[in-house]
C-alpha cells in the first residue's frame, strides 16, 4: 500500500494466447486493456508522473537543445525536467510529460508499443495541469510539453491532449509556452485546435519514407496517418502571418531503427524545411534493446549504439549547415554508401573535398564564403564583417578567435599581412552600426 491507501501495482502477467482462442489483434488488444486497467486503478499521481515524465524522454521533438540529456535537471522530488531553447536564444527548463504510456500502436522501436510488457498508467488532463503548476511554483519553468500514447482512437487521444491546453489557456489564463504533440491519424479539426492553443506543435515522422516506415511500424499508415497531418499543419500555419502568434512545427526521426541511410534523412530534412515550412527537425539515436527483435536496429552488432550517437551528432551538424550556413542538401559530402563520415564533421569533410575554394580572404570574402571556413560560425563571421568595416583584419586572433577553432580556421584563410591579400579601400559607412554611432557622437573616433 502507498501512503494514500492505494495498492502497489503488482507484476503484470500477460494473457496466454492458447487459453483464449483469440486472433492476434484481439489478443493484443485484451492484453493492452488488462495492463492499462490494472495499473491506472492502482497508482497515485506522484507515481504515475514519475513513470510518465521518465517515459517522455524518448520523445525529443520539442525545442530542446542538442545536448538535451546533458542539460536536463531533476526537480526536488527526483522527476526529470527538460531544457528548452527560447526564442531569444537563451535556455530554460520545460515540464515534459506523456499523458499515458499505454498505446494501441505497435511501433517496433518504441518501448511502449502495444505488445511490450511494461508498467502502464495514465494521467488525467487535470492531473497534468495541477502537477505542472506545482512544479512551476518550485522551479522556473519555460512551459509544458504534452505527448501521449494512442488509446481508443487518434482523436480520443487528441481530445485529452487538447484538454490540457484548454484548461491551461482558458480556465487558468496561462500565457506561457505550450507544446502539443499531434497523434498520428488525428483529424484536421483536432490539429486546427492544437494550432490555436499551442506555441509549438509536432508530429513525428520517425523514418524517411513509406518503405522505411513500414520496416519499423506496421499499424500506422505513413501517408494517411503521418504525411496527411503534416500537410494539414503546413496549410494551417501558412494562413497565419509570421510572428509570435504562429506556432513552430517540429518533427523527429529515429536514427538507425530502420535501414535508412543519411542521404535519405538529409533529403527528407531538406524537403521538410523547404516545402513543409518546418521549424526544426530532431534526430534521436535508436536505443538498442528497447524495440522489437525483428526490426533492423536490433539486428546490428554491439558497437551499433555508440556509432548511432555519433551519427545523430553528425546529422545535427548537417542540419545546422543547411539552416544556418546556406549549404544545399546535395553539397553535403557522403560516403559511397550514402552516409556521413563518422570521423569528421561534415563542414571539415566539405572543405577537404573542395580544396580549390580555399584560402578565403578575411578582408574581402562574402558572408557565405566565410561561413564555409571550418572553425568559423555565424557569430564569428558577423564579428569579422563588423570589424573589417573599421579596419583591416590582420589575423583571426584580432577578432578573438583562439584555441582549437583558430587552428581549424587559420589554414583556410588569408589575413591582411599575407601578400595575397587584396586591400579593400577604407570608407566610412553612411549609416554605421549603432555602437559606432555612439562612439562617434562621443568624439571617440
Ligand atoms: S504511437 Fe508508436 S511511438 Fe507513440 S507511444 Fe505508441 S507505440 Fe510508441
Amino acid at each position: 500500500m502507498d501512503k494514500c491507501g492505494n495498492q502497489a501495482p503488482g507484476p503484470f502477467r500477460p494473457l496466454t494466447q492458447s487459453a483464449k482462442n483469440l486472433n492476434q489483434a484481439d489478443f493484443k488488444r485484451l492484453n493492452f486493456i488488462q495492463y492499462t486497467l490494472i495499473h491506472i486503478s492502482n497508482m497515485n499521481t506522484e507515481s504515475k508522473l514519475s513513470l510518465l515524465s521518465e517515459g517522455a524522454r524518448y520523445d525529443i521533438s520539442c525545442a530542446c537543445g542538442d545536448k538535451k540529456l546533458d542539460k536536463r535537471v531533476r526537480a526536488g522530488d527526483g522527476h526529470w525536467l527538460y531544457p528548452v531553447s527560447l526564442p531569444n536564444g537563451g535556455q530554460s527548463i520545460i515540464f515534459k510529460v506523456l499523458m499515458t504510456n499505454a498505446c494501441e500502436n505497435d511501433c517496433g522501436y518504441c518501448p511502449f508499443r502495444s505488445d511490450s510488457n511494461v508498467l502502464r498508467c495514465s494521467l488525467s488532463p487535470e492531473e497534468v495541469v495541477v502537477s505542472f503548476f506545482r512544479y512551476a511554483r518550485r522551479v522556473k519553468l519555460a512551459g509544458i510539453f504534452v505527448s501521449s500514447g494512442m488509446v481508443g482512437s487518434p482523436d480520443r487521444t487528441m481530445e485529452r491532449i487538447l484538454d490540457v491546453g484548454r484548461v491551461l489557456r482558458k480556465r487558468h489564463g496561462y500565457r506561457g509556452y505550450i507544446h502539443l504533440k499531434v497523434i498520428p491519424g488525428a483529424s484536421d479539426a483536432a490539429i486546427a485546435e492544437a494550432v490555436s492553443l499551442a506555441n509549438a506543435v509536432s508530429i513525428n515522422l520517425e523514418a524517411p519514407g513509406e518503405h522505411r516506415f513500414a520496416q519499423i511500424c506496421g499499424s500506422k499508415n505513413y501517408l494517411e496517418d503521418v504525411i496527411r497531418p503534416l500537410k494539414t499543419l503546413n496549410r494551417l500555419l501558412s494562413a497565419i502571418p509570421r510572428g509570435p502568434l504562429r506556432p513552430n512545427t517540429t518533427t523527429q526521426f529515429v536514427v538507425g531503427a530502420s535501414d535508412e541511410t543519411d542521404l535519405e534523412l538529409i533529403r527528407y530534412m531538406s524537403g521538410l524545411y523547404s516545402r513543409m515550412g518546418l521549424h526544426r527537425v530532431y534526430f534521436s539515436a535508436y536505443q538498442r534493446g528497447l524495440g522489437r527483435l525483428g526490426i533492423p536496429g536490433e539486428q546490428c552488432g554491439d558497437t551499433h549504439s555508440d556509432k548511432l550517437i555519433i551519427r545523430e551528432h553528425r546529422l545535427y551538424q548537417t542540419d545546422f549547415l543547411m539552416r544556418k550556413y546556406s549549404f544545399a542538401h546535395d553539397e553535403i559530402p557522403l560516403t559511397p554508401a550514402g552516409n556521413l563520415r563518422l570521423d569528421k564533421d561534415p563542414k571539415e569533410a566539405w572543405a577537404e573535398a573542395n580544396p580549390d575554394f580555399f584560402p578565403v580572404d578575411l578582408n574581402t570574402a562574402s558572408r557565405e564564403e566565410l561561413l564555409r571556413v571550418p572553425g568559423l560560425g555565424p557569430t564569428s563571421v558577423s564579428k569579422i564583417l563588423r570589424a573589417r568595416r573599421l579596419h583591416k583584419i590582420a589575423s583571426l586572433e584580432d577578432i578573438g578567435i583562439k584555441g582549437a577553432l583558430l587552428a581549424k580556421a587559420a589554414r583556410h584563410v588569408i589575413p591582411s599581412n599575407n601578400p595575397l591579400t587584396v586591400t579593400v579601400p577604407f570608407q566610412l559607412e553612411l549609416f554605421p552600426p549603432k555602437a559606432e554611432r555612439v562612439r562617434r557622437a562621443n568624439g571617440r573616433i
